[in-house]
């Protein structure tokens, strides 16, 4: 996520800090600012260009931190651009990343008549290490870093002491780097790459001072650290995929800590409950509704489907789910104890954000379920919940779409227990939730194999998904995938509807690829394999570990961990994911960019 740039030395900083922060900008921020201490700060919202048409004086100095913001907390205006500083304005800090108990610490620094401009967590970071700050700004940061839960990484830099950087790490990559006429620092190597090839990583829990010609590196803890500078070997543009060939391929790898940022400071174990603070204003409401409606296009249309089976069966509350494109020009006749729920990934699509008006002049209570803060649905909306996914930069989108299902199951137990979900129950989901990520990175390991299968199958011009139940969604997305980036035409059913037509297709080139997981309606997926069998076509199953029958039935099959019901369409989604990035790759084509299709549909 999001950017930090930094450079002390004996060079003018400016037009470092802001190349830095231009090497940074390809995942797409929404704000960006830099701070030189004597000079000040300035900071603006959009692109880099806005930020550097803004610098019209000269800014001399020969120190500064900068930032390009991915707004998590607060919308991406130019007062919650970082850097933030401290109450004198003498301590300033750009930060990556969620400080978790941010509303504590603030409500203590009110008490000591600390006050605050911006809606951010950082914010608050910047004036608890002020508040420390009695001239040793190492001291101050190790100090504010022990008081605070969550993840950074983060450069801090005071006006007393220009020469000196502080940086830390905690979750969100920090890197230094070594140069002949001053020393660096970075979120990202890749925008190192124009000064120096000597860097030195960061590890989780520890900090550094950089000054022109030294580094030091300390932990959060107190102990000091020997550290010897390593040698980058990858180019810019790899390091900006983190060594991985595309994008869509980084971040399917990123899916685990996608869901361990979505449900971070969400859960409750104890209580198997959870916390969406974004939807306490109107919790009540939420509740008692006689209905929920959810609009969504795409990806996220078909993470809605889940949803409402999920909603259903565990917080039996009856939901609807609607593609945007058709609510908003259908006769819709509106419950008013419903209430509209917008999906989406970049918070600007179109079409739902017309349905989110449409449902407003209703008068419906509006909530969303969004990735990108501060968008035009994210502000439209009544109150919602954000994904926390991180800047997805694939056009077939793969991590927001999981997080958009961790975020269902999370609403599911949030309504579910007023609802008659007994604690057990809930505190059986939160595990379940909290033990997701490592199921799902089981599944990414298995990618060679995967690998090689998808080989097998890209010579097919046509392939079928079935699943039931959960998995009759998961069946629609992973053949959306497969079409978005194979081009190959891909049909999804539930599978009690092939023999109402759509087996007439089969035969022995057309693949079926059957999730199949030992749920509840695992022996009715069964008796649909046979049937497809008896029509000669190749068969991919994606089953759970122990489902042994299903091996002898299909010609292929990727086992995936068996977890509790509620989450296993997010684990046996993802050999989708794999399986369509691969075959992709086999038939040479970009699968970052597919022909036709642009990210954030802004447009009817
Ligand atoms: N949580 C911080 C904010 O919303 C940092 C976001 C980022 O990582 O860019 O300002």
């Amino acid at each position: 996520m999001c950017g930090i740039f930094g450079y002390v030395g004996s060079r003018t900083a400016e037009p470092l800090l802001v190349e830095g922060l231009r090497t940074l900008e390809y995942r797409g921020y929404d704000s960006a600012g830099i701070f030189v201490p004597g000079y000040g700060a300035i900071k603006s919202v959009g692109p880099i260009d806005n930020l550097a048409a803004k610098i019209t004086q000269t800014v001399g100095g020969t120190s500064g931190i900068a930032h390009t913001r991915w707004a998590t907390h607060g919308a991406p205006t130019e007062d919650n651009a970082h850097p933030h500083h401290d109450m004198s304005e003498g301590v300033w800090l750009v930060h990556n990343g969620i400080i978790e108990n941010y509303r504590e610490i603030k409500e203590g620094l009110a008490m000591q008549g600390v006050t605050f401009e911006t809606q951010t967590d950082t914010e608050v970071l910047a004036k608890l290490v002020g508040s420390l700050y009695t001239g040793d700004l190492m001291a101050a940061t190790q100090e504010a870093l022990r008081r605070v839960r969550g993840t950074y990484g983060l450069a801090v830099i005071a006006d007393k002491t220009p020469d000196e950087i502080v940086v830390a790490r905690m979750g969100s990559p920090i890197v230094l780097g070594l140069g002949a006429d001053g020393n660096f620092v970075s979120s990202d190597p890749s925008a190192l790459l124009a000064h120096t090839k000597d860097v030195i990583y960061l590890d989780d829990g520890e900090m550094a001072m950089i000054t022109t010609d030294t580094y030091e590196v300390h932990t959060v803890a107190g102990e000091k650290r020997e550290k010897e500078p390593e040698q980058v070997a990858w180019d810019a543009e790899a390091i900006q995929k983190d060594g991985y060939d595309h994008y869509l391929m980084k971040e399917i790898m990123e899916i685990p800590q996608a869901i361990k940022n979505t449900i971070r400071g969400r859960l409750l174990p104890e209580k198997g409950r959870v916390k969406l603070g974004g939807l306490e204003g109107h919790l009540e409401e939420i509740v008692s509704l006689n209905r929920l409606v959810m609009v969504a296009c795409g990806s996220a249309a078909y993470a809605t489907q889940v949803g409402k089976y999920l909603i259903e069966e565990y917080a039996k509350l009856p939901v609807d789910t609607e593609l945007a494109s058709e609510y908003r020009y259908r006769a819709v006749i509106p419950d008013p104890k419903s209430a509209v729920l917008a999906v989406t990934q970049s918070g600007e699509t179109a079409d739902t954000l017309a349905a989110v008006r449409l449902a407003k002049e209703m008068d419906l209570l509006t909530l969303g379920i969004v990735n990108t803060v501060g968008s035009t649905i994210a502000r439209e909306t009544d109150a919602g919940v954000y994904n926390h996914a991180g800047p997805e930069i694939s056009i077939a989108s793969s991590k927001a779409v999981i997080s958009q299902i961790v975020v269902m199951i999370l609403v599911t137990v949030l309504i579910g227990r007023e609802r008659g979900m007994t604690q057990e129950e809930g505190e059986e989901i939160v595990r379940a939730l909290e033990e997701l990520p490592e199921a799902v990175q089981k599944v990414l390991d298995q990618h060679e194999e995967i690998k090689l299968m998808a080989e097998k199958y890209a010579q097919y011009k046509d392939a079928m998904y079935i699943g039931r139940k959960f998995h009759a969604p998961i069946a629609y997305e992973g053949s959306l995938k497969l079409k978005e980036v194979t081009y190959i035409h891909a049909e999804a059913y539930a599978g009690g509807e092939l023999k109402h037509g759509s087996i007439a297709l089969l035969d022995e080139n057309f693949p079926v690829i059957a999730l199949v997981p030992q749920d509840d309606v695992y022996e009715k997926m069964v008796s649909n394999i046979e049937e497809v069998k008896a029509r000669k076509a190749p068969i991919l199953a994606i089953t759970t570990e122990g489902a042994l029958e299903v091996a002898q039935l299909t010609d292929d099959v990727i086992y995936v961990p068996k977890v509790h019901p509620i989450v296993q369409p997010i684990v046996s989604t993802i050999p989708t994911y794999l399986f369509a990035y691969y075959v992709g790759i086999a038939k040479g084509l970009n699968v970052d960019r597919p022909r036709n299709l642009a990210k954030s549909v802004t447009v009817e």
